[in-house]
């Protein structure tokens, strides 16, 4: 069953401090293509923690940061590879780009991908062509420690489980962490390129951390208790999904099965039918297989169609 919980709709926007010198930029409504990220000031330049999707993203991002502080942004820490965490990387020609080195890779590949991204995200079409890709000068495998001044920055592995290669960007002095798309906050969160038991144990991890504040890849800024609801989103993928897959429902129909409670009100609930798709391949040890790309677009119709109604 799912857990009980009041849906935030609306939340605090733009460039928000959360301690001197660490800001979360956040997005209203959060769905496919509206991210959050990070700025941290050190004494002679800052970091940004991911950057946005297309240019009209992009530019109110950089005329915030600009206003926060003259210092060149010397740094960009990658959360994971999609595009609308990576986009707006060649604004910041100066900055030295690290990501996990599974993250380096599909970077690598995503310009690729931009005929994908205009079907998908309709509203952002006309602006793909102009995004530049930055490939990452820095690929590490495993967590990696950071000084920034006297500030202690540590790049956490959580990979996989939203995509093969996700980092948390944690501040332990601050009990801050961005936690990249591990953490969607009141959008419903999406595992079309990871693994629901791996998303299970990083949500675990964090529970287990000194962390007081959350900022999330998709929604508002949090704490543990909306982590808790990742958490029990994704255990009711895997157990409700799981029983109308064993109850002998395709895919398809198990996902249409879930009984998401408040979890339908969250953005993209629909998602549920493409979580419950991985869910499957999962189960059967088949998250490397080809993509089957005709019940997969079946799935991302339905998807649509469902929005609507
Ligand atoms: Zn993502």
């Amino acid at each position: 069953m799912a857990v009980v919980h009041k849906v935030k709709k609306e939340w605090p926007v733009g460039l928000i401090e959360l301690t001197a010198g660490v800001f979360a930029y956040v997005q209203p409504t959060g769905e496919s293509g509206v991210s959050n990220a990070g700025l941290l000031i050190g004494d002679h330049a800052a970091t940004l923690i991911d950057t946005l999707m297309v240019a009209s993203l992009n530019q109110p991002f950089i005329e915030a940061v600009n206003k926060a502080t003259p210092l060149p942004i010397v740094r960009i820490i990658h959360t994971h590879h999609h595009i609308d965490h990576i986009g707006g990387d060649s604004f910041f020609p100066q900055a030295e780009v690290l990501a996990h080195k599974d993250a380096r890779e599909r970077i690598l590949k995503s310009g690729l991908l931009k005929p994908v991204f205009a079907r998908f995200m309709p509203r952002f079409a006309g602006e793909f062509d102009r995004v530049e890709i930055k490939p990452p000068t820095v690929a590490f495998e495993h967590d990696l420690t950071l000084y920034l001044g006297n500030r202690e920055i540590r790049l956490i592995v959580f990979g996989p489980a939203h995509t093969p290669g996700d980092v948390g960007v944690y501040l332990p002095q601050e009990k801050i962490l961005f936690a990249g798309d591990i953490a969607f906050f009141y959008v419903s969160p999406l595992a079309h390129e990871g693994t629901l038991k791996g998303w299970l144990r990083a949500c675990e991890r964090i529970l287990a951390m000194d962390v007081e504040t959350i900022v999330p890849g998709h929604g508002p800024i949090g704490t543990k208790e909306d982590l808790r609801l990742v958490r029990d989103y994704i255990l009711l993928i895997q157990q409700e999904g799981g029983k109308a897959l064993d109850e002998g429902y395709g895919p398809l129909e198990a996902g249409k099965k879930v009984n998401l409670g408040p979890y339908k009100e969250w953005r993209e609930w629909p998602r549920a039918l493409v979580n419950v798709y991985r869910w499957d391949l999962e189960r059967k040890n088949q998250l490397d297989a080809p993509l089957d790309i005709a019940l997969y677009m079946k799935i991302i119709e339905e998807l649509e169609k469902m929005k609507v109604e």
